[in-house]
């Protein structure tokens, strides 16, 4: 009786542990996630299965799901029971296919949390409750089901290969992109995913040069931050600096100084990509993160 009070209020993450005999978060993960494209594939699924762009409303449809469509939501995605049977919705129009797919993908961890705790506790009833922990944990999963990290590294490791061999240092830049075409997940999703993994010490950010702003950065102390380094690294420092007093703090915090100050400069650097899809959005690296502690 112990034994199951204990589990019933076990956190997600142990149960998922304990389920899959990982010690480690992260391999709890990414054996769930392999236990459940084995039993697709054992299913005969192989298109979205086997190789990607991995399909999530495959794995909805494994974990009983019977349909999974986008609905008038105010919430990103939800489960909804209809008699004894379950279907995956998702907001509509909420903005890209890559957005939906990763919707629908952490309604699908949410489906194979619940499977796991059915398994280990069987008398119980899955808690639909969607705490912070929970929701991470789920995004976790998303993210592995849609790229998963052994596929990333060996995308990586082929892309590094395949430049070194002609002389050339493997770009980052370029790869970020290939992953996210490749997985059919967003830019920023490929960018995080790819620092996290192969570049664990560097920072990312993508910038609009028409809005002259920050869209989005990780790993780096902040937009401003962001900025500092970007100044320092490819600026006349002091001097614009100086300029950067006379705009005033508030344009050099939403970040819409550093370009046109860079351009103006004939100093926009070469390793800042604008992306293909849109040149107006431009993809920057920022080097190790310690690089902000030791400059300081
Ligand atoms: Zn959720």
């Amino acid at each position: 009786m112990a034994s199951i009070v204990k589990h019933v209020f076990a956190s997600p993450v142990d149960l998922l542990k304990k389920a899959t005999a990982s010690s480690r978060r992260e391999d709890a993960i990414t054996r769930l996630v392999a236990g459940l494209r084995s039993k697709a594939t054992a299913k005969g699924c192989s298109a979205g299965v086997d190789y990607p762009p991995y399909d999530p409303r495959i794995f909805a449809e494994l974990l009983g799901a019977s349909k999974t469509r986008p609905a008038d939501l105010s919430v990103g995605g939800r489960i909804v029971f209809e008699g004894d049977k379950m279907a995956v919705e998702y907001k509509r129009g909420s903005g890209s296919t890559e957005r939906s797919r990763f919707t629908i993908a952490h309604e699908v961890a949410h489906l194979a949390l619940w499977e796991v705790e059915k398994n280990l506790v069987p008398d119980a009833k899955p808690r639909r409750a969607r705490s912070q922990v929970v929701e991470r944990l789920c995004d976790e999963i998303a993210t592995e089901l849609l790229a998963p990290r052994e596929e990333i590294i060996g995308n990586w490791k082929a892309f590094s290969a395949s430049a070194l061999s002609t002389g050339k240092s493997p770009d980052s830049l370029q790869m970020i992109q290939h992953l996210a075409e490749e997985f059919a997940i967003s830019l920023q999703m490929a960018a995080i995913r790819f620092v996290e993994i192969c570049k664990p010490r560097a920072g990312v950010g993508l910038l609009d040069l028409e809005k002259k702003v920050f869209v989005w950065c990780h790993f780096v102390p902040g937009r401003y931050g962001l900025l500092e380094y970007l100044l320092q690294q490819h600026g006349d420092y002091k001097r614009l600096l100086e300029v950067k007093s006379d705009t005033g703090k508030a344009r050099i915090f939403s970040g819409s100084a550093t370009y046109p100050l860079l351009k103006q400069e004939g100093r926009v650097p070469a390793e800042w990509r604008t992306l293909s899809f849109n040149p107006n959005l431009c993809l920057v690296i920022v080097k190790p993160r310690f690089v902000f502690d030791r400059q300081r």
